[in-house]
């Protein structure tokens, strides 16, 4: 039995669309997954450090065969393709950053995975992209997207037009 995932992407270096838009492809190759939708991107204020670029955003959809555990780890590999550092500052800047947000109706907690993620329920950047794919999906322990899109954070979230 497949599982619905969703996962956020975020960029700020090195040309953030383009970084967001290869990132979709990459997943899109992940085995024993299929891509399901994508979200359209959006720009936004960044979160922690205001000393850097605004951050473009997305989620997307898919369903796997992976267990959670293996699917971050593909995650992670992406990031590393896409040359993500990992020397930086907590929220600092980064040419991608893969979230795995949601893993069915699952909550996980385990010293590398949190699961949904921890601070998705407060972040505009990604319920707002989420709520395009989800409608109002319950995020275990949170409540209703819609729910929470009322009460989150505000980072000048402004949809982009593009492919
Ligand atoms: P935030 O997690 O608040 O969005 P961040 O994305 O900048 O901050 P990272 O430095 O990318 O944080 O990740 C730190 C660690 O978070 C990773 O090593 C990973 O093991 C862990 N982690 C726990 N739960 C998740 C999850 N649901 N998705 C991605 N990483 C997770
Ligand atoms: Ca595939
Ligand atoms: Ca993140
Ligand atoms: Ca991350």
């Amino acid at each position: 039995m497949t599982v619905r995932v969703y996962i956020g992407l975020g960029s700020n270096l090195e040309d953030p669309v383009a970084q967001v838009l290869e990132a979709v492809e990459e997943l899109e190759m992940i085995p024993d997954s299929i891509m399901v939708s994508r979200s359209s991107l959006y720009r936004g204020k960044p979160m922690g450090p205001a000393d850097q670029p605004d951050y473009v955003n997305a989620v997307v959809a898919m369903d796997t065969l992976l267990s959670a555990a293996n699917f971050l780890q593909e995650l992670t590999r992406i990031e590393d393709l896409q040359g993500r550092a990992r020397d930086g500052e907590k929220w600092g800047p980064r040419i991608i950053d893969l979230d795995l947000l949601m893993y069915g109706k699952q909550k996980i907690n385990t010293p590398d995975l949190t699961v949904p993620h921890p601070g998705m329920h407060e972040r505009d950047f990604v319920i707002i992209p989420l709520s395009e794919l989800a409608g109002d999906v319950n995020v275990p322990g949170q409540g209703r997207l819609t729910s929470l899109i009322n009460k989150c954070e505000n980072h000048s979230l402004r949809k982009l037009v593009t492919a």
